[in-house]
């Protein structure tokens, strides 16, 4: 089945308010299992309101959200804070590593919380470092490391646990374009070595260009 399935999903802000506003107004998307998917959108569009209902952390006021074949439309708290636990990974534009704790640690924490036990959580961390290139820096923490190496550790968090589904909010954003081009280099390689479904919101274009395909989020609707 699909990795993500978004089917008529509409979100109004301030609903019969004076100030409402429909962000999305049906909303179409299907993420292949494997296929990493672009979006582009202007700022304001409703791109973050989309990433935040795809990875269930809002709920929308109309259509349906399909995880990896799991129709979790209308579910309550526990079964959408289960499923974005195991189903999604989350990637920002910021990193968000914990300061205090070493790449490898940072990496293994998010196991050892989903009951990993830390040997394998360590293999795991390991090798999702060695994958983006980065396995030498194991050892370091976030203040020691470049901003393009604190974003590839990132990724190896956010696939820590082997979500199927990966949601990135402009993963490269804050990036010159030559660590930009290395660091969604690495992505790719993450995705395609762990058969990753992604969807990736950037407003570079050269790397949507390079990504399996581009949908541009526009008066709330995907074309
Ligand atoms: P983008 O990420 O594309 O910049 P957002 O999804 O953040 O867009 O926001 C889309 C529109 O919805 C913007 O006009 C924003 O001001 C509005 N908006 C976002 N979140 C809220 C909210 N919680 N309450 C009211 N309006 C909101
Ligand atoms: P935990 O309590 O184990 O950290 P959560 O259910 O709080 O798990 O979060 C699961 C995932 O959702 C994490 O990757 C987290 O970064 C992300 N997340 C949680 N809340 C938000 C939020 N408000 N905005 C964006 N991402 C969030």
């Amino acid at each position: 089945s699909e990795a993500l399935l978004l089917d008529g999903v509409e979100k109004v802000y301030n609903q019969g308010q004076p100030n409402e506003i429909k962000v999305l107004r049906g909303v179409d998307l299907t993420v292949a299992p494997g296929e990493v998917v672009a979006m582009v959108a202007p700022s304001g569009a409703g791109k973050s309101t989309l990433l935040h209902i795809a990875g269930l952390l809002d709920t929308p006021d109309g259509g349906r959200v399909v995880i990896g074949g799991n129709d979790l439309t209308g579910k309550g708290d526990r079964a959408r804070t289960a499923a974005r636990r195991s189903e999604i990974g989350f990637v920002y534009q910021f990193h968000h590593l914990l300061p205090e704790f070493t790449a490898v640690e940072n990496i293994v924490l998010p196991q050892l919380a989903a009951g990993v036990a830390r040997g394998a959580a360590q293999t795991r961390a390991l090798e999702l470092l060695d994958t983006v290139g980065i396995k030498p820096r194991a050892d370091h923490r976030p203040g020691e490391l470049s901003g393009g190496e604190q974003q590839r550790v990132a990724f190896c968090r956010a696939l820590a646990n082997g979500p199927g589904l990966l949601l990135a909010d402009e993963p490269t954003g804050n990036l010159d374009p030559g660590t930009s081009d290395q660091v969604f280099e690495a992505l790719m390689t993450l995705a395609r070595a762990t058969g990753l479904s992604a969807l990736i919101a950037t407003h570079n274009l050269e790397l949507a260009a390079r990504m399996d395909r581009t949908v541009r989020l526009d008066a709330g609707v995907l074309v």
